[in-house]
């Protein structure tokens, strides 16, 4: 599988938005743009009302849900609860010296660039690769989502230090056996 492509790093966006940490922080959303300030255009204002911040937490809820579904028919509804969201302006730019194409306009404010290429991206992997290439972490004590770009697609961890904590666990659980 070709995950090469700007449609799918964008899921990545949508992966880490769906996993941030909003219950520590109030501007949770600020920090999460400013730590993502590559995927907005560099005139963009990095900065969130309240209200926006809010309607960022609804769409990190919204690519959690479709991660979570266990049918198809709920995955393509979440998905076109997400894809209601975005404003999608497709144009092509080569800022880094690569042609490719973006999702949002690039005068759209942070939380429109944001909606959109999350929406659009997740929208694009699921519809290319499948539902089923979306989970959450099998670790105990983990609940965040991943999106399995292996070949076999036989990922179950959000990420290596879970996958290793469980090998972990399960060695030490064999061995008290
Ligand atoms: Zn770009
Ligand atoms: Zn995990």
């Amino acid at each position: 599988m070709d995950y090469d492509t700007y449609g799918s790093n964008a899921v990545e966006l949508a992966i880490d938005l769906a996993n941030a940490d909003r219950a520590a922080d109030p501007d949770w959303a600020v920090a999460f743009l400013r730590a993502h300030d590559e995927w907005f255009t560099p005139e963009t204002a990095l900065e969130l009302s309240p209200a926006e911040t809010r309607r960022a937490a609804a769409t990190s809820d919204l690519v959690r849900a479709v991660a979570v579904a266990g049918t198809q028919d709920d995955v393509i509804a979440r998905l076109n609860e997400l894809l209601a969201l975005a404003r999608p302006h497709p144009y092509a730019t080569d800022h880094d010296g690569e042609l490719h194409l973006h999702y949002a306009r690039p005068d759209a404010s942070a939380l429109e660039q944001l909606t959109t290429t999350v929406a659009m991206g997740l929208s694009q992997v699921v519809a290319q690769h499948g539902w089923q290439r979306l989970g959450v972490c099998s670790a105990e004590g983990c609940d965040d989502v991943y999106v399995d770009t292996s070949r076999n697609a036989s990922r179950r961890y959000c990420s290596n230090t879970c996958a290793s904590r469980s090998t972990v666990a399960a060695y030490r659980a064999r061995r008290k056996a």
